[in-house]
């Protein structure tokens, strides 16, 4: 298995650190609102690269977590008059229901940076005492880049360079700075912001200390493969790799990827998606219009390393993709019911299949082998992709409710294990989920409670065209499928 690796520029064989198991380490959203589109990227991606793993044997430990402590987590705070971690953790749930609806697996485990701060304050002290970092006088704890030799070897660039191109940008209360490239791990706290004890002042974390530390504590000092989308690259993954091999003196990944943009045409400018640019979809605003399978199958149409541009005509191109996909195996459990009657009524059993039967199979088992071949060449999904559908033209033309049970039970097996490597339901999902549910209902108390009769009336017939009933009783709104 080949994987591009961001550290070394290439392509390289993949090497398990301990055999038949992979220790990974997602970068996760920060959690100030409902994830755009852009987010879900990496998202789909890297569990479509796990998936591949498991599909594969090996056993996957998949660490990815979610920032909840950071300026616009605190801002937003601020402007709705609550607690951050009242933000944060309305935002992971909703993150978490994305997922659901996307098909992504929750991660072994999801850490949250807020329940880790004593192993950061660890890992600061410990690089203090290797002299890697250093308390300025007003609190502020800086890693020292000059201490640690391979500064920039991720991202390809080079500390004096660094260093000149950060002399250029003053930055006001950075004074405590021995060099420009240095950069926070422990800052103090400001009016109203959540802290943290600490021998260096009452404050919080830098972001890069965070992922460092929750990967030491999920996956061990060395992991097989660290990930996230390509702006994490520089100073991000710059930093947790300063951080960690300074800390433990070992190799920290040994697999870097990184996903390109997904990017958006605004009148005539193709950009990235993002909330500060304001051009972004949410996960949620998709899922309106579209199944997320949709979604899914549209990221992955492209390879993960190539910028991918949304557009409404890509979406619907993806949806009728998907579409034939569902067809070809909607006629493959009709031809396989049939089929088992027929034999059923001759009493035929076994391997029924005949000579062409036998070499259609060998057909199929090629295509597998050419599927693998594809996500094997650093995940190369769009081939993968382009690999189903020439299952799904081999099976349209070859099975029938004439073929045997035995044959059409292994294209039906085979079509199904390879979408469920993409996250790809081959079943249609009428099944509408229960957290979509939960929600709608919880939106109509408040709409009751406001006195917003209307509103609440609208959310219990968009519900019964879901098929929901609604019960009002003495114990709460109970629901029902019509
Ligand atoms: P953030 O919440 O901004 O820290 O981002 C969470 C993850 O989404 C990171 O891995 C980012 O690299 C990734 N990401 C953000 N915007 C995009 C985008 N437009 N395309 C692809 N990945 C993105
Ligand atoms: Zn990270």
């Amino acid at each position: 298995m080949k994987i591009f690796n961001t550290l070394t520029r290439r392509k390289e064989e993949f090497v398990p650190l301990e055999p038949g198991k992979v220790k990974m380490y997602v970068c996760g959203p920060t959690v100030y609102n409902y994830i755009h589109i852009g987010n879900a990227r990496p998202m789909v991606v890297f569990d479509t690269v796990r998936r591949y793993f498991e599909y594969k044997g090996y056993e996957v430990n998949y660490v990815s977590n979610f920032t909840d402590v950071d300026d616009k987590i605190i801002a937003k705070a601020l402007e709705e008059g609550v607690d951050s971690g009242v933000i944060s953790a309305r935002y992971i749930e909703e993150c978490k229901k994305d997922m659901e609806g996307m098909n992504v697996k929750p991660a072994t485990v999801h850490p949250q940076a807020t329940l880790e701060i004593g192993g950061m304050l660890e890992m600061i002290q410990t690089l203090i005492d290797k002299g890697h970092a250093y308390a300025a006088p007003d609190g502020t704890v800086y890693f020292r880049t000059s201490s640690f030799p391979d500064y920039g070897k991720l991202s390809h660039k080079n500390l004096e360079e660094l260093q000149s191109g950060f002399r250029e940008i003053k930055v006001t209360g950075e004074e405590g700075k021995e060099e420009p490239s240095d950069f926070v791990l422990w800052k103090p706290k400001k009016e109203g912001e959540p802290y943290w004890e600490s021998v260096w002042c009452q404050g919080r974390p830098g972001w890069h200390i965070e992922c460092s530390v929750m990967a030491k504590k999920y996956l061990g000092d060395s992991i097989d493969i660290h990930a996230g989308g390509e702006d994490l690259i520089f100073p991000h993954h710059e930093n947790e790799i300063a951080q960690s091999e300074a800390a433990s003196g070992k190799p920290f990944a040994r697999y870097w990827m990184h996903n390109a943009f997904l990017n958006i045409d605004k009148n005539g400018h193709v950009q990235k998606m993002s909330k500060s640019l304001g051009n972004f979809f949410t996960v949620r605003e998709i899922s309106e219009k579209y199944d997320l399978q949709v979604l899914r199958f549209f990221m992955l149409s492209a390879h993960y390393r190539s910028p991918l541009n949304f557009s409404a005509d890509l979406m619907e191109a993806s949806k009728n993709g998907l579409e034939r996909i569902l067809t070809a195996a909607d006629r493959l459990r009709e031809a396989k019911e049939a089929a088992a009657r027929r034999e059923a009524e001759a009493s035929v059993s076994g391997d029924g299949r005949d000579s062409l039967e036998q070499a259609h199979a060998e057909e199929i088992k090629a295509l597998v082998a050419k599927y693998e071949a594809a996500m094997e060449d650093d995940f190369n999904t769009a081939d993968g992709i382009s690999v189903i559908f020439e299952l799904v033209k081999l099976s349209n033309t070859t099975v029938s409710k004439d073929s045997s049970v035995s044959y059409i039970a292994f294209v039906e097996k085979t079509l199904k294990t390879l979408c469920d490597v993409m996250g790809i339901f081959t079943e249609r999902r009428t099944e509408v989920l229960e957290a979509e549910i939960e929600d709608l209902i919880r939106q109509r108390q408040e709409a009751r409670k406001a006195k917003n009769f209307a509103v609440a009336d609208e959310i219990r017939g968009k519900l019964l065209d879901m098929g929901i009933v609604l019960e009002d009783t003495r114990e709460g709104v109970k629901w029902k499928k019509a």
